[in-house]
């Protein structure tokens, strides 16, 4: 058995028609909340520094990885370490998003968090999506109320995608660079409305998360570790759950202990 190319095929480790998650109710908000006036000044005094980080970044970005469009898997270009893999987490930030983000900046470990705009209604949660950028992670659309895409018409598949986009620049003042669908489920249509919107799109090759059996700490940290299918360029699938934030640290080790780096996403090919 070898890890599904399409990403939508069935197969034990990835089987995306599995993936249990919570169904929320829709609970769209079109506006936010204007910022007040002082809130507005320090903005103004971050994104200055902000700035000039990004020129000092800019001077050395030559990306080094590129995803594989047939396997999600995350190929190194030119002289890039293969021996590597990416971290995401989906369905994002529900009650784990920031904690997760912590362990994993604790360990100096890059990632991409996939968000919902159900998980953004809030200042609270708005707040905590904040929290995750400012801690350096990349912030990925999984749509506005994780609809299969497939099931929705042409218009409601383009307001998912681009309306999740517009919420999330209106909290972190910019556009998620990475689109991943719920279930991996993309449609030709939607793809070309992620590629508009100049995002990678990627499945993932392998995850274990939402199985029963590994509803577990110790038992997910061992399959994400040992499972049959790591190899290199593995694009590693987890979610915003208990479990999942618990194992987090182990799963980590795990990985570094076989030798694999972490691929930070900002070094992923057509990230601006
Ligand atoms: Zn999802």
């Amino acid at each position: 058995m070898t890890a599904c190319s399409s990403g939508e095929d069935n197969s034990a480790a990835t089987d995306t028609s599995n993936e249990t998650e919570e169904t929320t109710s829709e609970t769209k908000e079109e506006s936010v909340e204007d910022s007040t006036e002082e809130e507005k000044t320090e903005e103004a005094a971050e994104e200055t520094a902000e700035e000039e980080e990004a020129e000092e970044e800019a001077a050395q970005a030559e990306p080094l990885y590129r995803v594989n469009p047939a396997n999600s898997s995350v190929e190194p270009i030119a002289d890039a370490n293969p021996q590597a893999v990416l971290i995401t987490i989906d369905d994002a930030p529900d009650k784990q998003g920031v904690a997760m983000a912590e362990t994993l900046k604790e360990l100096d470990v890059p990632a991409i968090f996939f968000v919902n705009g159900h998980f953004l209604d809030t200042d609270e949660e708005k707040e905590n999506l904040k929290k995750i950028h400012d801690m350096g992670f990349a912030i990925g659309n999984h749509t506005y109320s994780h609809a299969n895409l497939k099931t929705v018409s042409e218009e409601q598949q383009r307001e998912e995608i681009i309306e999740l986009s517009d919420l999330v620049e209106e909290i972190i003042g910019e556009r998620p660079e990475f689109f991943r669908a719920p279930h991996g489920v993309n449609t030709d249509f939607s793809r070309a409305v992620v590629e508009e919107e100049g995002m990678v799109l990627m499945n993932w090759t392998f995850g274990y998360d939402w199985e029963k059996q590994y509803m577990d700490a110790a038992a997910l940290a061992d399959i994400m570790v040992n499972t049959e299918f790591m190899r290199d360029g593995a694009n590693l699938l987890m979610h915003d759950r208990a479990w999942t934030a618990e194992a987090l640290p182990a799963i980590v080790q795990g990985l570094d202990e076989k030798g694999y780096d972490f691929i930070d996403p900002a070094t992923i090919e057509g990230i601006e």
